[in-house]
């Protein structure tokens, strides 16, 4: 008999206390951000840390990404960094560039309603919950 631990297509299920025996891993819900189909993860292990119900979907969310901050780093840079701050009022272009951004978040979001893509606060959340942020990252 194989045990789940030599078989990769049993990454759903974990040893249990005697040999031979095998039990289900406990699972956890996600909801896909490029499809927003609901689907389960291993609670930990193996798969656990899975985002997307499949590669094609992981490739699509990363790839439209990259796409939106190309468009939009150079408004959200100028309006971050070109506040004079102290009080004093922002430049016309510091103004403009972040009316502009916002148009174009919002265009994204329609873009997104209309694909029928959930909006990303679980999948944000989901990132912030797992205490590793980009900023985290950094400080390595
Ligand atoms: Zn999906």
């Amino acid at each position: 008999m194989i045990s789940a631990k030599q078989c990769p297509d049993n990454a759903d299920t974990a040893p249990a206390g005697r040999a031979g025996e095998i039990r289900p891993k406990r699972q956890i819900a996600r909801t896909c951000p490029e499809c927003g189909e609901d689907f389960a993860v291993p609670s930990s292990g193996p798969g656990g840390h899975k985002q997307f119900c499949c590669e094609a979907h992981r490739q699509d969310f990363r790839k439209r990404c990259a796409a939106r901050g190309k468009v939009l780093v150079p408004y959200v840079m100028a309006w971050r960094t070109g506040r004079p701050g102290g009080g004093q009022k922002s430049s016309p272009i510091v103004k403009q560039a972040f009316a502009e951004m916002n148009r174009i978040l919002d265009q994204f979001a329609e873009e997104d309603r209309k694909a029928g893509r959930p909006k990303l606060v679980d999948y944000v959340g989901g990132l912030m919950a797992t205490g590793f942020t980009y900023m985290d990252r950094r400080r390595r």
